[in-house]
């Protein structure tokens, strides 16, 4: 099965996919990682990019469609990818039904880590010092959390309008939520 998680930057995405990937053999497919390795990389897009990711705005869609192709259409994927970070608009939700069709898949479950904006202030400045994020400080986590509101809460109406959304309250322990996230894909 594919799954998508969401939730606003800081709410713990990474951390929770990256566990549920491992549990259940899924692959892990974060887009904010995929450019940060091409910025790394300082490739031409990298290049292009850095501004973009450092002041906290998306970057293009066609950008991101072309590197979700690659993933999808790779055969060991195929209905095991767990997307965090994308879709993040209501049209890469439409590029991502296309691209899902076309290579015969489709979406098992939709979740959600539901965190408050004070919540996340305070964990996006712990992760700063951690992994030196240029865009987790406070002002730039700030317009993320905004754009994430704006942009991506559309996106979850509408998954919740195709009865595959489950909301989790993502203030909690990592251990519970990765508790409550294993019972749901338990069910499935
Ligand atoms: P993240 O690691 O998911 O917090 O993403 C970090 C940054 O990468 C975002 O603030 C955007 O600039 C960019 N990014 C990641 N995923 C997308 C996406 N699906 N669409 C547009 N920009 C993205």
């Amino acid at each position: 099965m594919n799954i998508i998680i969401f939730g606003p930057p800081g709410a713990g995405k990474g951390t929770q996919s990256n566990y549920i990937a491992k549990k259940y053999n899924l692959f892990q497919i974060s887009t904010g990682e995929i450019l940060r390795e091409q910025i790394r990389l300082k490739t031409d897009l990298g290049i292009k990019i850095t501004p973009i990711i450092n002041s906290g705005s998306f970057v293009p869609d066609e950008i991101v469609s072309e590197l979700i192709e690659k993933v999808i259409k790779e055969k060991n994927y195929t209905n095991r990818i767990i997307f965090d970070g994308y879709p993040r608009s209501l049209n890469q939700a439409s590029n991502l039904d296309k691209l899902l069709q076309k290579y015969n898949q489709k979406i098992g479950i939709v979740l959600k880590l539901s965190v408050g904006l004070e919540i996340i202030k305070k964990r996006i400045s712990e992760r700063r010092t951690q992994e030196k994020r240029p865009d987790d400080n406070e002002q730039i986590a700030i317009k993320r959390y905004e754009t994430y509101e704006r942009s991506t809460e559309p996106v979850i109406e509408y998954y919740k309008r195709l009865n595959l959304l489950k909301v989790i309250d993502g203030e909690r322990s990592i251990d519970q939520i990765n508790k409550e996230i294993s019972d749901i894909i338990d069910l499935i």
